[in-house]
């Protein structure tokens, strides 16, 4: 496994170079902190201890975690009411800053009818241990039908986004958050940074312009094409695989850092590329999410953000390009972030390099694409897809996950 130490590698940053990479603004002011530390402390835990805690699903949690070190900056609770609707309706903040996504924490009627507006609730993990403490400055109802027609443009149920608004509770809890422990987790720890450690990183590599790349798929050829592409014109790369909560159909995340780890290893220059996760859960909302996930990765520091077709989508929600279009519905500059847009990649055999339909004349077989489900279709039956695919180190260890999961384990 490539740690963080290894992963570092020596910076080659200019003599003299301006030390602004880690002094990007984050999201609409300075970068959020929620953390409790210090004198209070104490007596922020022990009054914890003392109040009715509300449990949070998995999907809270990792809001909880964004939201407690700055990733979703100028956010610093779970959101009220005015903002749940200038966000639903406008994809903006009722102070005008634009944020496409609802962060929100949904509760029950029975529970919600426990607590008072004004009260202080703790939240807790599944397990019952307190994480933080919220000031509930607002219950409302809301319209799940609209949320999921204005985010995620369908209300269709099978829908894994709307499909997750729907079994949720029916009154929205708005207030501050001050959080005392983040989220235990026990994978990946190498590689959790926070926004204020992955912001360090840049700044002491001398990167003053980073391009970050979202993924909840494993990496092939295509990916890594895009994502040296956008290396050419910045001075770093940040990989950022997301490992909240995925469809179950996704391919696991510990498998697809397996196969970054690798990949890393044999074809990344690593004074370029910080390898690091984002805990955040995939809401597959497609166009909005593009903006949600530009806005998160401005917070980790970055100054770049790869959009690529169909990006954060599931099924055919969404057509293939409304995810880059909906970055014309921001003034420029508003978002303070630059997407960069490719099209689909592939390697031609008549080109002998990879390329796009932007730079590729040629048609038909002479461009290795495989779909989807052809490749799932290979890596089950043990076949590695071609190298202009997959490069063999990854092909491999998706072949033993696959391997693993059509074989089961008999229990002993
Ligand atoms: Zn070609």
């Amino acid at each position: 496994m490539t740690t963080l130490e290894e992963n570092r590698g020596a910076a080659d940053r200019p003599e003299g170079a301006v030390r602004t990479a880690a002094v990007h603004d984050a999201h609409g002011g300075p970068l959020v902190d929620l953390l409790v530390s210090g004198a209070e402390t104490d007596a922020f835990r022990e009054r914890a201890a003392s109040l009715p805690a509300v449990r949070l699903s998995a999907r809270s949690l990792s809001d909880l975690e964004l939201l407690a070190a700055g990733g979703y900056s100028p956010l610093d609770g779970f959101m009220t009411e005015a903002d749940y609707r200038a966000i639903v309706n406008d994809m903006h903040l009722a102070s005008g800053v634009p944020w496409p996504m609802p962060i929100t924490l949904a509760v029950a009627d029975d529970e919600a009818r426990s607590i008072a507006e004004g009260a202080e609730i703790a939240l807790a993990d599944d397990a019952g241990r307190v994480l933080a403490v919220m000031r509930v400055a607002q219950k409302f109802a809301y319209d799940k039908r609209l949320e999921a027609m204005e985010v995620y443009r369908t209300e269709d149920e099978a829908h894994p986004g709307v499909a997750a608004v729907y079994a949720q509770g029916e009154v929205l809890l708005g207030g501050p958050v001050r959080v005392l422990d983040l989220p235990v987790h026990d994978d990946f720890l190498p590689y959790r940074l926070t926004p204020a450690q992955t912001r360090a990183e840049f700044e002491k590599r001398g990167w003053r312009t980073v391009v970050g790349f979202q993924t909840r798929n494993p990496v092939h050829r295509a990916h890594e094409y895009i994502q040296k592409c956008a290396l050419e014109i910045v001075d770093g790369l940040l990989l950022h695989p997301l490992v909240g909560e995925t469809k179950s159909d996704d391919i696991p995340a510990d498998v697809r850092m397996r196969c970054y780890e690798v990949l890393l290893e044999n074809y990344y220059p690593l004074d370029r590329v910080l390898l690091s996760v984002n805990p955040a859960a995939m809401r597959y909302a497609g166009p909005r999410e593009a903006i949600f996930h530009a806005l998160v990765r401005k917070n980790y520091g970055c100054t770049h953000f790869i959009v690529g077709r169909d990006h954060a989508g599931v099924g055919s929600y969404y057509g293939t390009f409304d995810a880059q279009r909906i970055f014309e519905e921001f003034a420029p500059g508003e978002l303070g972030i630059t997407p960069l847009m490719f099209d689909h990649t592939f390697f031609c055999r008549r080109c002998d390099e990879m390329a796009s339909v932007k730079t590729c004349p040629h048609e038909g077989d002479a461009r290795v694409t495989l779909s989807g489900t052809q490749v799932r279709e290979m890596l089950k039956g043990g076949v590695a897809p071609p190298i202009e695919f997959s490069r063999p180190e990854v092909a491999r260890i998706l072949i033993e996950a696959m391997q693993e999961r059509v074989t089961p384990h008999h229990a002993i």
